[in-house]
C-alpha cells in the first residue's frame, strides 16, 4: 500500500509541502483499512530506546509492534529502525522518534525559565526552531515540549521547565514554542513534532512537591492553569502529553474530561495525546484501577492514544478488544491522528535522515551564537547599586569564586541530556578569553552536592566532590576568601548544581545550598566590591545578598554559550534586559507567591498577614534593571468605554534617560473591580520589548482586546465578559503605577 519506499539516505521532509487535509484523511483511511488490530495496537506504543535492547527494538519494528521510541539519538541507529519499519513491517509504517528537547538538543539554549525572562516571543521561537532544526538533524522528529505548566512555587523543581507564573506570560511563550518547534505547519523542514506537557495543573503542586496530587478549582484551570494549553492548541501543537498526578482526584492520564471533553471536544485538539512515562501503568498505583487491564481499558477510554513505556496496552488491548469492551471503531480513532502525524512529517515519503546534515548543523556556529544571544536576553540584572555593573574591562585582578564558576555540567542546566558537557564555555572560560590582559584568580570556595542521587545523574554525571575532609574544606574557603581580598573586584557564582532543581527535584528550603551563603558573607566582609551571579533553576533566598551586595545578576542557567554570554554582560558588551517572570520571595513561608493573587494590593496589615515577614515580594514580577535608566510617562488610551469586538489602545512615552542603549518591557496591568466574581488585583495583558538607543525616546503602544477581559465566572460557569468599570496601569513591573480608568460597555 505504501509506494515504494525509499532506500536513498535523502533527507527527512526535505523541501515537504503542506499535504492537503483530504490527501492525508484518504492515505490513512486506507491503511487503517488494511492493517490489522495488532499492528493498530502497535501505533500505540512508544518504548524507551535507552532500555530495550537493539534485538528487541529491531523485532518489535519488524513487527510492526511498535509506533515510536524514545530517548534515541543515533542517526545512523534511526536510519537503520527507519529501514527495517519502512521495508519489513507488514505496513511499511515509518516511526516517530521523541526526545526532551527542553531547551537544546546539543548546543544548550538557556532554561525555558530564562527564555521567558526575556519577554521576547520572537526570540523564544526562534530559539526552539534552532532547537528543533538540530534534533531534527539527528533523525528526532518529536519534542517533548514546551512545558507549559504554570509555576508559582519555586520549591518545585520543574518550575525550571515553565514560563513562570503568569497565565498571559504563559499563553505568549507556549504559543511561541510550539511555532519554533513546528514550524509554519507540522512537517515543515528541518522541524518536529510539539507535545504540550503536562495537561494539567502539574505545576500547581502542593508544597511544590512533585508528583503530589492536585486540587484546583475551576475557576483557577480556567482563568489560570489551563490557559496556556489552549494557546499552545491554538496556535497547532501536534500532540499533548498527559500528566502523573490526580486532577481534583482523577489522574490526568485516566481523565477522560481533561484529555477528551475538554481537550478535543471544547478546544478541537486534532492530535494525538501520550502518556508521560509509566503513567499508564501508575492509574493503578493511584488506587484509581484495579489491575493492568483496567488501567489499560481507563487510559485508552480517557483519551490516551500512545502510551509511553509502560506496555499495557500491547499486553490488554487485545484481550479487551476480544472481548468487546473496546471497539474497533474507537481503535482506529486512537491510530488515526498518530498516522496522520506521520505522513504530515514526510515520514511515509522519506523517513531517513542526512548525515552530513547531522554533522554540519550540529553545534554550529550559528546554533552557538543564537544561544549566546539567548542567554544574553534572560538574564535578569536584579541588583546594581552605584552602577557598580557593567565591569570595566581594564580591571587588572579579578577573583572569580564559587562552586559553578568553571563547572560545565551546570553552566548547562537541568535537562540538557543529549549535550557534552566538553563543549560548555563556563564563566571562568568566557572571562579568560574576554580578558586576556586581566589576572583572574578562580577557586570554588566551597563545593555543593544534593543529597541524593538525581534521576538525571546516569546521563549527566556530576563531578564528585574532592574536597572530603574539614580541613581542606577550611583551606579552600580561606584560599578564596584570600583571592577576593587580592583581586580589585569579585564576582561570586552562586546558586544550585544543576541536579538540585528539574524533575524530581523539589526542595523545602531556598537556601544557597552547602556553605555559600557563608562564601558570600565572608566575601562581603573584605570590604572589596563584590558582584553576585547567580546560577539557578529557580529563585533562591537571597534576601541578605540584596541589602549586602552591590550587584546581582541572574542568568538562571544559560546553556553552552553561557560563559561568553556572561563575560558580555558583565563587561558591557551586551546589556541585561531580562524581567522576572516569577515573583521572587523574601522567604520560603510566602510561599507560594505571585502578584495577582486577590490580596496584595491591600496595605500591608501584619494583623491579616505574616507578623514575622512582608507579604511582599523581595523582587515583584516583572521587574529587572538595565545599564540605563528608563523613564515612562504621559500614559494615555484612547478611549474610555470599550465596547465588546473592540480593543483599547494605550499609549505612553518612554525615555531612555542614561548614557547606553538598553531594552526595556512595558507592561500593560488591569483589574476588573466589581464583578460575579471577585477578579484579581493585576493581571498582565500586554506587553512590548523595545530597544532605545542612548537619550532615544519613543512612544509605545499597548493594545487591549475586549477579548482579553473575558474570564470564566463560578457564578454563571461559563467564560464571561462583564461591563463595568476597569483600572489600566502600565510600567516597567507589576507594580507599575502610570494609571487610568475605563469602562467596559454592556
Ligand atoms: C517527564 C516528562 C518527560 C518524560 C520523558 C517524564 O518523567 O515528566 O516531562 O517528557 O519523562 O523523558
Amino acid at each position: 500500500i505504501v509506494a515504494a519506499v525509499a532506500l536513498s539516505c535523502g533527507t527527512q521532509a526535505e523541501g515537504q509541502v503542506k499535504p492537503k487535509d483530504a490527501e492525508v484523511q484518504r492515505f490513512v483511511a486506507k491503511l487503517l483499512s488494511e492493517m490489522s488490530s495488532e499492528e493498530k495496537i502497535g501505533q500505540l506504543e512508544q518504548a524507551a530506546g535507552q532500555y530495550t535492547s537493539k534485538a528487541q527494538a529491531d523485532e518489535l519494528t519488524r513487527k510492526g509492534q511498535i509506533g515510536s521510541f524514545l530517548f534515541l539519538t543515533d542517526p545512523e541507529r534511526i536510519n537503520e529502525l527507519q529501514r527495517i519499519a519502512v521495508t519489513q513491517s507488514p505496513h511499511h509504517i515509518p516511526l516517530l522518534f521523541g526526545y526532551d528537547v527542553i531547551h537544546g538538543f546539543r548546543t544548550i539554549n538557556p532554561i525555558p525559565l530564562a527564555l521567558a525572562s526575556s519577554w521576547d516571543p520572537a526570540l523564544v521561537e526562534s530559539v526552539q526552531a534552532m532547537a528543533a532544526r538540530e534534533a531534527s538533524a539527528a533523525g528526532v522528529n518529536w519534542a517533548f515540549s514546551p512545558m507549559v505548566d504554570i509555576a508559582r512555587d519555586p520549591r518545585w523543581g520543574r518550575i525550571m521547565e515553565s514560563a513562570g507564573e503568569d497565565p498571559y506570560l504563559g499563553e505568549q511563550m507556549a504559543a511561541a514554542q510550539v511555532r519554533g518547534f513546528q514550524g509554519a505547519y507540522v512537517g515543515a523542514p528541518h522541524h518536529v513534532l510539539a507535545s504540550v506537557k503536562h495537561l494539567g495543573g502539574y505545576g500547581a503542586a502542593p508544597g511544590g512537591r512533585d508528583y503530589e496530587s492536585v486540587d484546583l478549582s475551576d475557576e483557577l484551570l480556567h482563568n489560570v492553569y489551563l490557559r496556556p494549553y489552549r494557546a499552545a492548541i491554538d496556535a497547532g501543537a501536534a500532540t499533548v502529553m498527559s500528566a502523573y498526578m490526580d486532577l481534583n482526584g482523577v489522574p490526568a492520564s485516566g481523565n477522560r474530561w481533561l484529555l477528551h471533553d475538554l481537550l478535543r471536544d471544547e478546544w478541537g485538539f486534532k492530535g494525538f495525546v501520550v502518556s508521560d512515562w509509566d503513567a499508564v501503568k501508575s492509574l493503578t498505583v493511584h488506587g484509581y484501577t484495579a489491575n493492568a487491564s483496567d488501567a489499560a481499558l481507563r487510559a485508552f477510554d480517557a483519551g490516551v492514544n500512545m502510551e509511553m513505556t509502560s506496555a499495557l496496552y500491547r499486553a490488554q488491548l487485545p484481550a479487551l478488544l476480544s472481548a468487546g469492551r473496546i471497539d474497533r471503531t474507537k481503535l482506529d480513532e486512537a491510530v488515526r491522528p498518530i498516522l496522520e502525524m506521520k505522513y504530515r512529517l514526510g515520514l511515509f515519503t522519506d523517513p531517513y535522515v542526512s548525515l552530513d546534515r547531522y554533522k554540519t548543523e550540529t553545534l554550529s556556529i550559528a546554533q552557538r551564537e543564537g544561544a549566546r544571544h539567548a542567554a544574553e536576553q534572560s538574564a535578569i540584572l536584579l541588583r546594581n547599586e552605584g552602577g557598580i555593573l557593567p565591569l570595566s574591562k581594564s580591571t587588572k585582578t579579578i577573583a572569580l569564586i564559587g562552586p559553578l564558576a568553571d563547572s560545565k555540567v551546570d553552566t548547562l542546566g537541568s535537562w540538557s541530556l543529549h549535550a557534552t558537557p566538553a563543549d560548555t564555555v563556563t564563566l571562568a572560560e568566557g572571562l579568560k578569553a574576554k580578558l586576556p590582559n586581566t589576572t583572574i584568580l578562580t577557586t570554588k570556595g566551597v563545593e555543593i552536592q544534593r543529597g541524593n542521587a538525581s534521576i538525571f545523574d546516569e546521563q549527566a554525571p556530576e563531578p564528585k566532590p574532592t574536597l572530603l575532609t574539614d580541613d581542606a574544606r577550611n583551606a579552600e574557603f580561606a584560599h578564596a576568601i584570600d583571592l577576593v581580598k587580592q583581586a580589585d573586584v569579585a564576582i561570586l557564582v552562586l546558586g544550585e548544581a544543576q541536579n538540585m532543581n528539574g524533575e524530581r527535584a523539589s526542595r523545602a528550603n531556598l537556601t544557597l545550598p552547602g556553605k555559600q551563603q557563608q562564601l558570600l558573607e565572608a566575601a562581603v566582609a573584605t570590604g572589596k566590591p563584590i558582584v553576585l551571579v547567580l546560577m539557578t533553576g529557580r529563585p533562591l533566598d537571597i534576601t541578605w545578598a540584596s541589602e549586602h551586595v552591590p550587584a546581582i545578576l541572574n542568568l538562571w542557567y544559560p546553556g553552552t554559550e553561557g560563559g561568553n554570554a556572561a563575560a558580555n554582560l558583565l563587561f558591557g558588551d551586551a546589556a541585561p534586559s531580562g524581567k522576572l517572570t516569577v515573583s521572587w520571595p523574601r522567604s520560603v513561608g510566602q510561599l507560594p507567591l505571585f502578584y495577582s493573587a486577590n490580596l496584595t494590593q491591600i496595605p500591608e496589615s501584619p494583623d491579616t498577614r505574616y507578623w514575622d515577614e512582608s507579604s511582599a515580594p523581595l523582587y515583584p514580577f516583572g521587574f529587572g534593571l538595565s545599564y540605563t535608566r528608563f523613564t515612562l510617562d504621559n500614559l494615555q488610551i484612547d478611549k474610555s468605554t470599550l465596547h465588546p469586538g473592540e480593543a483599547l489602545k494605550a499609549r505612553v512615552t518612554v525615555k531612555n534617560q542614561g548614557a547606553v542603549a538598553g531594552d526595556e518591557v512595558v507592561q500593560l496591568y488591569t483589574h476588573q473591580r466589581a464583578g460575579s466574581n471577585s477578579r484579581p488585583v493585576r493581571e498582565l495583558k500586554a506587553f512590548a520589548k523595545i530597544h532605545l538607543a542612548a537619550g532615544e525616546t519613543r512612544s509605545v503602544d499597548l493594545m487591549l482586546p475586549a477579548s482579553a477581559l473575558t474570564y470564566w465566572s463560578s457564578a454563571t460557569k461559563t467564560f464571561t465578559l462583564e461591563p463595568g468599570a476597569f483600572d489600566l496601569w502600565v510600567g516597567d513591573s507589576s507594580t507599575a503605577s502610570l494609571h487610568k480608568d475605563f469602562a467596559v460597555a454592556p
